[in-house]
C-alpha cells in the first residue's frame, strides 16, 4: 500500500462578519444534476465558468475569483436599499414604514 498526498480546495464567503471571516461555504450541484452537493474541490482553486454558474444559481454573488454568500448579498441588497431610502425602521407611534 502507498499513499499519496491531496489538496483539497473550499469555496468560502469573502464576507467579514462581526466575529470575522464569514464561514459560509460554497456547495454546488455535481454535473449530472442528481441533486447531490459538493463543497471541496481537489483540482485547481480557480472558480470554472460552470461552478460560477451554479454558484449564481444557488445564490451567490460571483465577481472575479471572489465570492459573497446568499446572506452577505441579502445585506447589501438591504443596505443599498438604506442608502437610497433611509432605513425602514416603523415610525413608533403608528408603526408605518417611511417611504
Ligand atoms: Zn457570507
Amino acid at each position: 500500500m502507498s499513499f499519496e498526498p491531496v489538496t483539497m480546495y473550499k469555496y468560502r464567503c469573502d464576507g467579514i462578519t462581526t466575529r470575522g471571516q464569514c464561514t459560509e461555504v460554497l456547495r454546488y450541484p455535481d454535473e449530472d444534476g442528481e441533486g447531490e452537493f459538493y463543497d471541496a474541490l481537489t483540482s485547481t482553486p480557480e472558480i470554472s465558468e460552470g461552478t460560477k454558474g451554479s454558484a449564481e444559481w444557488l445564490g451567490w454573488l460571483v465577481f472575479g475569483e471572489r465570492l459573497l454568500c446568499p446572506k452577505h448579498v441579502a445585506g447589501a441588497e438591504y443596505l443599498a436599499e438604506a442608502g437610497l431610502v433611509g432605513l425602514p425602521f416603523p415610525d413608533f407611534q403608528t408603526g408605518a414604514h417611511d417611504g
